[in-house]
């Protein structure tokens, strides 16, 4: 690439911008002059930041564990979220009849116990 700053052929590197003792963010500065780099929005996140949201979606999405225990003290009910035809999406949720959003809260007579 060419440095749009000292015009020379050059690459990028990765620079870490501090807020106290984390990382703020990551940029891009040019290896010879160090200014920083117009950044690429469709950068692919690194590693970390992919674990990091993967972890946040895990965090989200309750785990089983979570879940047990939020159930525990509920009484059986025909819920949609507790039928086996219901389909757990990270954002939205599938009826496996109709293919229609589901509402975990909601019920139909088609219920089937997923146990
Ligand atoms: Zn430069």
């Amino acid at each position: 690439m060419k440095c749009p700053f000292c015009k020379e052929e050059s690459f990028a590197k990765k620079k870490n911008i501090m807020e106290g003792w984390k990382v703020a963010r990551v940029v891009e500065v040019c290896a010879l002059c160090g200014a920083e780099l117009p950044q690429k929005e469709t950068e692919n996140p690194s590693g970390d930041e992919r674990d990091a949201r993967r972890a946040g979606l895990a965090a989200f999405l309750g785990g089983d564990d979570v879940e047990k225990v939020s159930l525990a003290g509920n009484a059986d009910r025909d819920f949609c979220r507790n039928c086996a035809n219901f389909i757990e999406h990270p954002f939205r949720t599938l009826c496996g009849i109709s293919g229609d959003a589901a509402d975990p809260m909601g019920s139909c007579d088609k219920f089937a116990d997923k146990k």
